[in-house]
């Protein structure tokens, strides 16, 4: 089985991570089955978060049986310390446990640090001296959130989004956490469902030695698959780096990562859909795309009052008003085919 070693944690997990926020949208029953046959494979690190509704509910159901044998990170929102101490204490219920192994800030605006006025880094301290969390963590999607944080030494690992579509900044990232032994979590290794060949994602992260890629995990087959690398992981050839050039020139530029950061839109938009349908009505099926439900969602882009707030929001710093736009457009010609 293949390993990574998560930074100055010194966690060894399995190279297979967990993202545990699909299991949301499955039953109970499916949700333990699922997370039961990836603790039976070998994979040991689960990744959640408060505002994944039941989700840090589903892992406790399933594994609080094998607490010591398996990691779980998991994350809060708080904007203070009183909404700190209500998460932490929230999700350790929720995950029948008594510690979680690494406590993350969840893609704060700012990089949490010591003396700020917000007692949040404090807190995480506290945490860890009363032995509720053992490491301290941060995820984000702003380079430049993630960058002060690595550099920052303040903090043991950094979530942040990560695939074969990565350009250089981000690429060199994961160098600096090499640097400063820092852990690198890689949220959106599919980059949301536009890569479609996980086995060239898997090979593609697998280069660098320090990544752990949380796969996002609802459907067994998917499960099954993930599983299948750990008794033979894809690795880099000619064939699959060949194959992300040619991905890289097809999804180039200014795309939408689907994180949903720019939502709730005033007049019900579905951003994070509609603003990547282009790419998603040509490397998914089309059918959902293009029913009735999925053209009044995209009907809804007509409504769009140029209010600004997405365009705000977005970490990508993509003009989304317009993508939202250009992507209509195209999405018409396929209706009319
Ligand atoms: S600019 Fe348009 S799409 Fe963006 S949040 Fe405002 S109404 Fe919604
Ligand atoms: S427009 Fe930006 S913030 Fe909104 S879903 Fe896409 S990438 Fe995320």
């Amino acid at each position: 089985m293949m390993n990574v070693t998560l930074g100055r944690t010194g966690m060894v997990v399995n190279r297979n991570g967990f993202g545990a926020l699909p299991i949301q949208r499955v039953s109970h029953e499916e949700a333990v089955k699922l997370l039961r046959k990836a603790y039976n494979n070998g994979i040991n690190f689960f990744d959640t978060a408060k505002v994944y509704s039941d989700s840090e509910y589903k892992l406790g159901l399933a594994l609080s049986d094998v607490r010591d044998e398996i990691f779980i990170a998991t994350k809060t929102m708080g904007k203070n310390v009183e909404e700190f101490w209500s998460d932490l204490d929230n999700s350790l219920k929720m995950l029948k446990t008594d510690y979680i192994d690494i406590y993350q800030f969840h893609n704060p605006s700012f990089c949490p640090k010591p003396n700020d006025g917000t007692g949040l880094y404090e807190a995480m301290l506290e945490a860890k001296k009363q032995g509720k969390i053992r490491f301290i963590g941060i995820t984000n999607h702003r380079l430049s959130v993630a960058i002060d944080a690595v550099e920052s030494g303040l903090y043991d690992t950094l979530q942040f989004p990560l695939s074969y579509l990565a350009d250089k900044k981000e690429e060199d990232l994961v160098n600096l956490c090499k640097e400063k032994n820092v852990g690198f979590i890689c949220m959106k290794a599919l980059a949301g469902g536009l890569i479609t060949k996980s086995h060239a994602a898997y090979a593609y992260l697998a280069q660098f030695g320090n990544t752990l890629p949380i796969w996002g995990v609802q459907r067994e087959s998917e499960l099954d698959e993930f599983i299948s690398y750990n008794e033979n992981p894809p690795a880099m050839d000619e064939e699959i780096k060949e194959y992300i050039e040619s991905e890289r020139k097809e999804i180039k530029g200014e795309f939408c990562r689907g994180c949903g950061y720019c939502m709730p839109c005033p007049v019900d938009i579905e951003i994070n859909n509609c603003a990547r349908m282009s790419l998603l009505l040509r490397r998914s099926p089309t059918g959902g795309h293009l029913s009735e439900t999925g053209q009044a969602k995209m009907r809804k882009i007509e409504n769009c009052i140029e209010c600004g707030k997405c365009k705000e929001n977005c970490p990508y710093a993509l003009d989304t008003p317009n993508l939202l736009k250009r992507n209509y457009e195209d999405y018409k010609t396929f209706l009319e085919t």
